[in-house]
C-alpha cells in the first residue's frame, strides 16, 4: 500500500489536519512545526493531539513528518542565527514528544562562506546538544539542491553529519526528489545506481521518508524550484518507478508541489493509480 500525503497547514490544529488529510485520500501528512519563517510555535492541546492519534490509528496512517522552519540555520556564520536555530531545534524536539514515534525533518543549513567542513561541524554540535537519549522521534536531514552555500546536496555531506551524531539510531534522511535531481543525481535514467550510491555512502536503512516533487529545472541545476508531478523535468514515468521501487515503496511519500488542496487530492489519486 502506498503511504502518501502532502504538506498541509496546521493552523486549525492537529485533529483538523488529520481530517483534511483523510478528505484528500492521504494516509499521512507533513506540517510546519511553526511559521516557516521562524517565530513562536502554537500551544499544543493534549486533547487535540489525542484526537489526531486516534484518527491516525483508526485510519492506518503511516508516520507523519514535521518540518522545521526554513530559517532554522544551524551553520550560519552569525552566532545569533545559530543560537536561534539551536533553540528552535531544542523546542521542536521537546514538542515532538507529544506525538511519539514520528519524523522531524530539517534543512541541514547554509554554511554562509564558512566552508562545508565548518558547516558540518556546527550542525553536528547542535544536534548533539538538542537530541536526548530517551527521545521518540527520528530526526531527518533533508537532501538539498545545493543552492548557494547549502550543506547536504552531496550524500557524502549527509553521511559526514550522521556519522558524528551521538544518538545515532535516531538520525536519518528525507530524500527530496526535486532536490537530489537538481543536485545532479539522475533519478530519472539511473534510479537503481543512485540508490546504490545512497546505500554505499549513507546506508539505505537511513532513508525514512521521501519528498515527492517534480522539478522546474534540469539535472544538476542547483535551483530548487518544485513543479507539479509529471509536469517537470523528472516526469510521471520516473515517479512511477520511484514509488514502486522495492527500496522505497514502503516509505511515507510527501508532496510539496505547487498546488492548492484540490491539486494535492488530484496528485494523490494520480500516484495511487500508478502503484503496481
Ligand atoms: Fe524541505
Ligand atoms: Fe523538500
Ligand atoms: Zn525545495
Amino acid at each position: 500500500m502506498l503511504n502518501i500525503g502532502c504538506h498541509l497547514s496546521i493552523s486549525n490544529g492537529f485533529e483538523a489536519i488529520g481530517k483534511q488529510a483523510l478528505e484528500i485520500g492521504a494516509n499521512t501528512f507533513q506540517f510546519f512545526t511553526r511559521n516557516p519563517r521562524g517565530g513562536s510555535a502554537r500551544k499544543i492541546e493534549q486533547s487535540d493531539v489525542n484526537a489526531l492519534k486516534h484518527l491516525m490509528s483508526e485510519n492506518g496512517f503511516s508516520q507523519i513528518l514535521a518540518h522545521a522552519p526554513y530559517t532554522m540555520n544551524l551553520c550560519s556564520a552569525k552566532v545569533e542565527t545559530r543560537e536561534f536555530a539551536l533553540n528552535t531545534l531544542k523546542d521542536d524536539l521537546l514538542r515532538m514528544e507529544y506525538l511519539p514515534g514520528n519524523l522531524y525533518n530539517f534543512h541541514p543549513g547554509s554554511h554562509t562562506e564558512q566552508g562545508v567542513e565548518k558547516g558540518i561541524e556546527q550542525i553536528v554540535s547542535a544536534l548533539n546538544e538538542a537530541m536526548f537519549p530517551d527521545m521518540n522521534t527520528t530526526v531527518l536531514l533533508e537532501t538539498m539542491a545545493g543552492k548557494g552555500s547549502e550543506v547536504g546536496s552531496k550524500f557524502e555531506e549527509l553521511s559526514g553529519i550522521i556519522d558524528k551524531v551521538e544518538y545515532n539510531d535516531k538520525i536519518g534522511v528525507c530524500l527530496d526528489t526535486c532536490h537530489v535531481f537538481d543536485a545532479g543525481y539522475d533519478i530519472v535514467n539511473h534510479l537503481d545506481e543512485e540508490l546504490d550510491e545512497f546505500d554505499k555512502i549513507i546506508g539505505i536503512d537511513r532513508l525514512k521518508a521521501v519528498h515527492l516533487n517534480d522539478s522546474m529545472n534540469y539535472l544538476g541545476c542547483h535551483k530548487d524550484r518544485h513543479q507539479k508531478i509529471g509536469e517537470g523535468a523528472i516526469g510521471l514515468e520516473a515517479f512511477k518507478r520511484i514509488i514502486n521501487h522495492p527500496k522505497l515503496s514502503n516509505l511515507p511519500f510527501f508532496l510539496e508541489t505547487p498546488n492548492d488542496i484540490d491539486g494535492y487530492a488530484y496528485e494523490i489519486k494520480l500516484l495511487k493509480s500508478i502503484v503496481d
